[in-house]
């Protein structure tokens, strides 16, 4: 269960806080979608979760713990996080990229090849595509490159920000 109790957090140098007090609680076993505008503070949420920003004041908790105090490497590594703007490694392959995860938690060479076939199954890319560099793909490809990232070590959390708006109608329904 995530939980954001009365957090607030402001950009330097901003006079509106992106997030004004927010409360909020995701529970465990659930898809929960955060709908607003441009600019109302969806991605800035996602990034205190992950703690990439931290707020000025509230708490943020996963399963009871405040994100303040989880060692940040393991909650990063417990966590899929598929960023707005894609951000595959540029230097890694498209193979490579997949199995970051895995890779940091010593899963063998084998075992991540295997993943990283799967994951291209699932998002429909074929797997000769694991030794092409990112550069090589499409918008709406080094997206769907992303979400197999964000899966590939199965993680208990997974944050997902517009993951799918590069996609056309066909393949984000699958
Ligand atoms: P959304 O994802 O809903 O479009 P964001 O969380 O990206 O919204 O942004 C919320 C607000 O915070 C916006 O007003 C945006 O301009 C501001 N903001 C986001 N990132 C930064 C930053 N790094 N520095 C200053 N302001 C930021
Ligand atoms: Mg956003």
């Amino acid at each position: 269960m995530i939980r954001f109790d009365k957090v607030t957090l402001r950009y330097p140098g901003q006079d509106t806080p992106a997030l004004d007090s927010l409360d909020l609680a995701i529970h465990a076993g659930t898809l929960t979608a955060v709908v607003g505008p441009s600019g109302s503070g969806k991605s800035s949420m996602l990034r205190c979760i992950n703690r990439l920003v931290r707020p000025q004041s509230g708490t943020i908790t996963v399963n009871g713990n405040p994100v303040d105090s989880l060692d940040e490497v393991t909650l990063r590594r417990a966590t899929g996080y598929v960023i707005q703007d894609v951000g595959l490694f540029p230097h890694m392959s498209v193979g490579d990229n997949i199995g970051i995860v895995p890779s940091l938690l010593g899963w063998r060479r084998d075992r991540i090849v295997t993943r990283v076939d799967e994951l291209l199954d699932l998002v429909r890319l074929p797997r000769a595509w694991a030794a092409r560099m990112p550069h090589e793909l499409s918008g709406g490809e080094a997206q769907r490159v992303g979400v197999a990232r964000a899966l590939a070590a199965d993680p208990p959390l997974l944050l997902m920000d517009e993951p799918f708006g590069a996609l056309d109608a066909l393949t984000r329904t699958h």
